[in-house]
């Protein structure tokens, strides 16, 4: 028997199979959107912290990726015959095949995010919540799009399978390709020639789909991005010309301007800051220094609360910022009085600029999100902080096209479109090539100079001498010396003139 061309090309002009393939499109489409949501919910429960949260998302995943479809297919479909009241709606085909794939495919989509989330840098979290963005936002504005962004290959390959397994819900007779083919070849036996024609119609479907999700992926890829906009000279000199932004802390208090007593913490029961007092003045530059490892990282860390700590407090104006409360015999209890979080800002060693938004928009975000201004008042503050830390005309890059040093220097302004009382930095310049370091340095030193409240973690020495009212010397997660930088040098602690000695101070 000779293969049918003409039969087989004659199914290309039947309107059962076009309309079947729509079926297939929004069957597949619903599916995949549905589940990329609801896996999304699972990857975020199967990572939680919350045994509440994170047991049920396990066990789901585990069920429904071990069930067949096809098994999954039948059973929601004659869910009826046990719950008579769900016949409405189950007894239609399409929902029950709907409610059959997206209860399989979630488990499985939930495993391709939780692999984008896990992609995703603690840096990323730390950053949006030293900006004082809370979970909901941080997951939204910040991990969300970069997760999606990394999952979306995955997505889309899983997109296609999804495309082909509708087949299978031809089993609970929904007239999707297959079934307009099965119905074909049973009256007049040309199996070969209408499944020929049945496999047109899925490759096209899938080559279609698969060609637009390339374009989205290529669309969504910041990092093929070559943003290469110029600020006109009339734009710059408008920044230039605007009232300068007041970037000195305003605050009517007398006292300290940050002060925390007795601050311990703890790794795996191994002390690495023991009862450490710190109190740093309004417009005071204070620099820690000290050996690595001697615990400069927790002591700022703890200081804006992205690590808990063990015991002591922290004011900021003489208000409660951070403490450990006690309470008789229960464990005591970590209290954050977040609305206190704005007053400090955060510069990080790996600066942790928001990498899918543009220099622009990681100045924007957190101030947007908190309701700080109009978005024209705050794009202008912007562009004068860039102006400020002399990145103005690089206002529209993405990060990757930044050098180091050029993405620290947003990474200052961003901390300061919140006007923080106070800003910390966390060794700034040491993820630096060594040129980049007095770039950075020099924005650090002009802020100095304006009057602004720092505490700075630095091995640069000569920089912290310099500009610093007092050093604080940290050695074993103790404060060994704090005292004006002419008494530190004044060589009366042994330890801190044999440390200086290593370092040669100029
Ligand atoms: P520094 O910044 O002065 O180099 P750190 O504050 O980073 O020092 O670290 C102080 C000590 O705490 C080190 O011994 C380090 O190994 C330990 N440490 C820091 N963070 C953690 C952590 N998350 N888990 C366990 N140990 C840690
Ligand atoms: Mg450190």
């Amino acid at each position: 028997m000779m293969f049918d061309w003409d039969y087989m090309f004659s199914l290309f002009s039947l309107s059962d199979f076009w309309w079947a393939s729509w079926t297939v499109i929004k069957l597949s489409l619903a599916s995949w959107g549905l589940s990329i949501i609801i896996g999304f919910i699972l990857a975020l429960g199967k990572q939680s912290r919350f045994a509440v949260l994170s047991i049920p998302s396990n066990i789901y995943i585990w069920f429904f990726r071990s069930l067949p479809l096809l098994v999954l297919l039948i059973f929601v479909y004659n869910m009826p015959q046990m719950l008579p009241s769900t016949s409405a709606f189950l007894s239609e085909p399409f929902w029950a095949g709907l409610i059959a794939m997206v209860l399989c495919e979630s488990a499985y989509v939930a495993e391709i995010h939780r692999g984008g989330l896990l992609s995703i840098p603690k840096g990323q979290g730390e950053a949006a919540r030293a900006l004082g963005i809370r979970f909901v936002g941080t997951q939204w504005l910040v991990v969300i799009p970069q997760a999606l962004r990394v999952a979306l290959p995955a997505l889309a390959n899983e997109y296609i399978s999804i495309v082909k397994l509708t087949s299978l819900v031809s089993v609970i007779s929904l007239t999707e390709i297959l079934m307009v083919g099965q119905r074909l070849y049973s009256q007049n036996f040309l199996v070969l020639e209408t499944m020929a024609a049945v496999a047109v119609f899925y490759v096209f479907i899938v080559t279609v789909f698969d060609f637009l999700l390339k374009r989205l992926e290529d669309y969504l890829d910041v990092t093929k991005s070559n943003v290469s906009r110029q600020p006109s000279e009339e734009f710059i000199e408008a920044v230039r010309s605007a009232p300068a932004p007041q970037l000195k802390p305003t605050s009517e208090f007398d006292g300290p301007a940050l002060k925390a007593s007795k601050l311990h913490k703890a790794y795996n029961n191994v002390e690495v800051l023991g009862s450490v007092d710190l109190s740093i003045q309004t417009g005071e530059v204070v620099s820690v220094i000290g050996p690595s490892g001697s615990g400069k990282t927790t002591l700022i860390r703890l200081l804006n609360g992205l690590e808990q700590l063990d015991n002591g407090e922290v004011d900021l104006n003489g208000q409660p910022f951070l403490k450990l409360q006690r309470n008789g015999s229960s464990p005591p209890r970590f209290i954050e009085h977040s609305e206190h979080r704005n007053k400090i800002g955060m510069v990080f060693q790996s600066f942790n600029l928001f990498p899918h938004l543009t220099v622009l928009d990681n100045l924007l975000l957190a101030p947007r999100y908190h309701h700080m201004g109009s978005k024209k008042d705050l794009e202008m503050q912007a562009y004068q902080l860039l102006n400020k830390v002399g990145m103005l005309e690089h206002a529209w890059k993405y990060p990757h096209q930044l050098s180091g040093g050029q993405q620290q220097r947003v990474a200052i302004s961003r901390a300061l479109m919140m006007r923080p009382q106070i800003m910390l930095f966390d060794e700034p310049t040491s993820a630096l090539d060594p040129e980049k370091v007095n770039e950075v340095l020099q924005v650090i030193e002009d802020l100095a100079r304006e009057g602004i409240t720092m505490v700075i973690v630095t091995h640069e020495m000569n920089f912290a001498f310099k500009v610093s009212d007092r050093v604080v010397f940290m050695e074993q997660g103790r404060v060994v010396c704090d005292d004006a930088p002419q008494l530190l040098r004044g060589g009366h602690n042994p330890r801190v003139e044999a440390f200086l000695k290593d370092v040669s101070l100029a």
